[in-house]
């Protein structure tokens, strides 16, 4: 039997659901966490795969970021859609995965997660403000 150990515990789960809440409530764009502990392959493509598998698309404005952690590897991406691609540089989704990552090599999950949610938070915020009649379009969840 593999032991593996739980990156994250159930408090540590709250506090990431509640920093992508509050990232929610400045923005329509919506964002979403996804933890593999044996991946395998290139961490991009299976980010990638995993938003289509999600339906992350299905947001008017195709505004959805999902975060891929791969704990075995301590590897990270970020997809984001192509309405929020269109708006930000590569410079963008390369700087928070460098920032998660120096986090992750310290064992800080958590933190690394919350940087990349505030980060992305912000030019969500941005360039997709917050509408009257926003909607959870995708609702906010820590997948494994
Ligand atoms: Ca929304
Ligand atoms: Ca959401």
């Amino acid at each position: 039997m593999i032991f593996r150990k739980k990156i994250l515990n159930s408090s540590e789960e709250q506090m990431l659901l509640e920093a992508i809440k509050e990232a929610e409530n400045k923005t329509s764009g919506e964002i979403r966490v996804h933890i593999e502990y044996n991946a395998k392959g290139d961490v991009v493509e299976l980010c990638k795969k995993k938003f289509e598998e999600l339906k992350m698309h299905e947001t008017k404005d195709r505004n959805g970021i999902l975060f891929y952690l791969a704990v075995k590897t301590k590897s990270f991406a970020v997809w984001g859609d192509e309405g929020i691609h269109q708006k930000v540089s590569q410079d963008f989704w390369d700087s928070i995965t460098n920032l998660a990552l120096l986090h992750f090599k310290n064992g800080n999950y958590v933190d690394g997660l919350k940087s990349a949610i505030y980060s992305c938070g912000e030019q969500l915020k941005t360039h997709f403000p917050i509408q009257a009649d926003d909607k959870d379009e995708l609702t906010n969840e820590i997948s494994y």
